[in-house]
């Protein structure tokens, strides 16, 4: 964290923020947020700006708008809820760039804030270009990140963006705490007993954490669709459940198999699954051990012993970090085991562990439970959690060093 200049190192009076921010928020079929996290966790960024006068200009990105306008994703929806968290009137602009994007801001007063339109209605925003950057850099003489969610992507705002503010850049305050927390993480500093949760469907985008975490976790629990290569590779028979056919994943298992024997024991797999004869909540079920699964069924959620031994550990753990579904739990009937241990993190979270938890679907899971807000830390970013595991500076980061 050391040369990662702060909001805290500048003095906002008489300047203008251009903050990009993660305003992807999630969004049900009435178009209204289900979950404004994101939003509320930049909050304090924007207070300490504006109480010392700044001006604050907001940029963002909404949804996938493939480079063209359209109202599906604008974000002039966000402004009476920004305004209503911040008690102040927020504007708003058609455009983020170009002359008349100009005027407003340079009509607007410090102590004011302007959120514009949708970065990803120009194509150029999700291909690192220069000249798309300089326009935005037009609007704004202190850069700020604060954009966890996308922290992990080659991004004009993200990457670029910043070049054209010389010393005048930092992050704000939601970047710094998921940047501390993680770090606390990855340095083996947590509490011990430690524990990692990974589950979801691509193991692809998560085997190399096993490989970074291997040396100092004390219980590794692989869950969902990223069990079954494991399954396979010691043979056992997984029927028609998920698995991504990839070759750098088996000679990355077999690695670790042969690189951490002497730790392969921290790593808990399911033992019994929750089988399915078709990939749909009503189909027949069965529970079987997860190595004979026949042909023609699915596993779709851990077993019952498997939950018990799964919270068994989180029950004794100081130190918690969770990232994928243990089932599809997306199905009622396959949500139990996602449930369950979310549950017994958000119980052993009050019990004093520390928990960090990060990815839409287990956030999803906390919530169907209630219980998200027991949770130490819930991370605004799945995608840039998983390279920050990885051990990977992410590029958002690196655009803010000096
Ligand atoms: P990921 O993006 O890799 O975290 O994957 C999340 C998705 O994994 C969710 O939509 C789950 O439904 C899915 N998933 C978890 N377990 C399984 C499973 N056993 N079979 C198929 N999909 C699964």
């Amino acid at each position: 964290m050391k040369k990662i200049k702060t909001v805290d190192d500048f003095n906002f009076e008489n300047q203008t923020a251009l903050i990009r921010v993660d305003f992807n928020v999630p969004i049900n079929e009435l178009h209204e947020i289900t979950d404004d996290t994101r939003i509320q966790y930049t909050i304090p960024t924007i207070q300490k700006i504006l109480s010392e006068k700044g001006k604050i200009v907001l940029i963002s990105h909404f949804g996938r708008p493939k480079g063209a306008p359209s109202k599906a994703f604008s974000l002039k929806f966000l402004v009476q809820h920004l305004s209503k968290l911040l008690k102040i009137t927020v504007n708003f602009f058609e455009n983020c760039i170009g002359d008349s994007t100009i005027k407003k801001v340079n009509e607007l007063k410090y102590g004011e804030i302007l959120l514009l339109e949708n970065l990803r209605f120009h194509k150029e925003e999700e291909k690192e270009n220069e000249n798309f950057a300089y326009e935005l850099s037009k609007l704004g003489d202190i850069y700020v990140n604060d954009a966890f969610g996308v922290a992990h992507r080659y991004h004009t705002s993200i990457t670029i963006l910043p070049k054209f503010f010389g010393e005048k850049k930092c992050i704000g305050f939601l970047m710094k705490k998921e940047i501390q927390y993680l770090n606390q993480f990855l340095l083996g500093k947590g509490e011990r007993p430690i524990s990692v949760l990974l589950g979801g469907a691509k193991i692809s985008s998560k085997i190399e954490i096993i490989e970074n975490i291997i040396g100092f976790a004390d219980y590794i629990l692989i869950g969902g669709g990223m069990s079954y290569p494991f399954i396979k590779i010691k043979g056992g028979m997984i029927g028609d459940s998920i698995i991504e056919k990839n070759q750098i994943i088996e000679k990355t298992l077999k690695k670790i198999f042969h690189k951490y024997q002497d730790k392969i024991n921290i790593i808990h797999l399911p033992k019994d699954v929750v089988i399915a004869d078709s990939f749909k909540n009503e189909s027949n079920t069965k529970i079987v051990p997860i190595h004979s699964i026949p042909n023609g069924w699915m596993g779709l959620d851990i077993g019952p012993y498997s939950i018990k031994n799964f919270c068994k550990i989180i029950e004794k753990s100081k130190t918690i970090l969770w990232n994928g579904p243990v089932g599809v739990f997306e199905f009622s009937n396959f949500s139990l085991g996602t449930r369950s241990v979310a549950k017994a993190i958000a119980n052993r979270t009050e019990k004093g562990a520390f928990s960090l938890v990060g990815g839409g679907d287990s956030i999803a899971s906390l919530k169907m439970e209630n219980c998200e807000k027991k949770i130490s830390y819930l991370s605004t970013g799945g995608g840039a959690m998983l390279s920050s595991l990885k051990n990977k500076t992410l590029p958002g980061i690196s655009a803010i060093i000096l």
